[in-house]
Order: structure tokens, then C-alpha cells, then sequence
């Protein structure tokens, strides 16, 4: 029987991006390539849950949700839900929650594909920028190895694929995808443009930036950031799930 480690699955509102508000029926894939000093599900990456769950379970859940909540989307997260196999091909996950009339997202950080595509609505894709590369001090205070921090460290050197990028790009075209893009400050600007210029194909209606931060940003920051994106024809990307309910498992 075919399963999958799973951290959680909850109905809450997708929270980031062009489906911000929209009520969704959410599997976080437990499980992940890298190790983002911010992450806010390390219970899907630093330290992974490992409860294995079948797909006729997952999507028997995902059923039910539809059935008896109204819910018409589902969201593959993680971790990076684009590490396991099953999510692919013509009897994996995505393929299944669609033939039951769910609008399917994917959330990846776009450094690897499953070996079968999945079939996903909206490929939502989350380019990690240097800001999320661990220290030394946190990665030893998070109970991982050494060797994924720093510069060169093992999350660094995976990071960003570019050939991956271009292929989901290229694969999965507008409006099916959105590039979200995790910001610090004003110096990942220059760095999101770098990397902006090594891919093709992408559009400004694809671009969003989102606040750093597991907190509501003070005014002061989303204006900064809203402006950016006004400048260059981005979309701001608020954290609707913090606004909500803060940084709780579950939303
Ligand atoms: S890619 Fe996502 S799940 Fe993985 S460590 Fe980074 S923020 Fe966490």
C-alpha cells in the first residue's frame, strides 16, 4: 500500500498568494532537502514527523472535506512535498485529489521534481535567497548537523537549482504558478534580481514578496515592502494565517 510520512492535515485558509483567503484542505508532507534558518514548520524539515499515512487515507480525508465542508482546494506542502515520488504520475496524490474536483496547489521551494510530474493547478514556488542559509549557532541549537550551515554549508549549496526553476517554469504556465519570494531586508532585492535574470519566461504578475517573520509585520515594514512592489509591478504577499490565528500548527 502506498504512504507517505505526513507532519499534519487540517482545513484552514490557504494563507499566502494568489489563493490568499480561500478555504483548503492542507497535507504537510513531512520531509525536506533543506534547512531554512526561518523555517516555521521544522517539524516538517529540522526535525521531521514520520507518521505514515496511505493516499486512500489522504484522500478519503480530502473526500470529506469536500463533502461536508464545502472544501474545493487542497494544498500539498511541507517540507518539500516534491521529494517524494508519490505526489507524481497518473495514480499519485495530486492526480487522485483532482479526479475528486479539488483545485490542487503545490508548495515548493523549486530545487527538485518527483520523477512523474504531478499535475498540479498552481505550482507555488518559493525561491530560497541566502537569508534562509542557518548558522552555525542556530543549526547547533536546532539539533541538526554541522555541515548544513553557512556559506557551502549543505543547505547553501541546494538552495536554488536554477535548471528546476526553469523547468517548472516552464512546465507549468501562468496563472498555474506563482514565485514567492521570502524577504529580510532591502539587500535580498539584489539577489532576487540576479536571480530573476538567469530565468526565463516569468512575468511581473508572477513575482510576490513576503514578508520574513512569523509575527504581523509593524506598518512600517509592509509599506516598505508594498512599495518595492508597486515599483516593480510585484504583488505583495501578506501571511494571512499569522494574521489570523499567529504561528500556531494547524492554520
Ligand atoms: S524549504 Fe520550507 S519546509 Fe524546508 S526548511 Fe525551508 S521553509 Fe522549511
Amino acid at each position: 500500500m502506498s504512504a507517505v510520512p505526513v507532519a499534519e492535515t487540517f482545513v484552514s485558509v490557504q494563507g499566502e498568494g494568489r489563493l490568499t483567503g480561500t478555504p483548503s484542505w492542507f497535507v504537510r508532507l513531512s520531509g525536506c532537502n533543506l534547512r531554512c534558518a526561518w523555517c516555521d514548520t521544522p517539524y516538517a524539515s529540522w526535525n521531521p514527523e514520520k507518521a505514515a499515512r496511505t493516499l486512500d487515507d489522504l484522500v478519503g480525508e480530502a473526500r470529506r472535506a469536500r463533502d461536508e465542508r464545502g472544501v474545493r482546494h487542497a494544498v500539498v506542502t511541507g517540507g518539500e512535498p516534491m521529494m517524494f515520488a508519490i505526489i507524481g504520475g497518473r495514480a499519485g496524490l495530486v492526480s487522485r485529489l483532482r479526479d475528486h474536483g479539488l483545485h490542487v496547489t503545490i508548495e515548493t521551494a523549486g530545487t527538485i521534481r518527483p520523477p512523474e510530474d504531478a499535475p498540479a493547478d498552481l505550482m507555488s514556488i518559493s525561491p530560497k535567497l541566502t537569508n534562509s542559509t542557518p548558522t552555525a549557532s542556530q543549526a547547533s541549537a536546532g539539533g541538526i548537523e554541522p555541515a548544513w550551515a553557512g556559506a557551502g554549508g549543505r543547505h547553501d549549496a541546494r538552495r536554488l537549482n536554477i535548471p528546476v526553476l526553469q523547468s517548472l517554469l516552464d512546465d507549468y504556465p501562468a496563472p498555474g504558478r506563482q514565485l514567492k519570494f521570502v524577504v529580510s531586508d532591502g539587500r535580498d532585492l539584489a539577489e532576487i534580481d540576479a536571480l530573476l535574470s538567469a530565468l526565463r519566461g516569468w512575468t511581473n504578475d508572477d513575482v510576490m514578496l513576503m514578508p520574513e517573520g512569523v509575527t504581523v509585520p509593524t506598518p512600517q515594514r509592509r509599506q516598505e515592502l508594498e512599495a518595492i512592489c508597486t515599483q516593480r509591478g510585484w504583488r505583495y504577499c501578506p501571511r494571512l494565517h499569522i494574521e489570523l490565528f499567529g504561528n500556531v500548527r494547524g492554520t
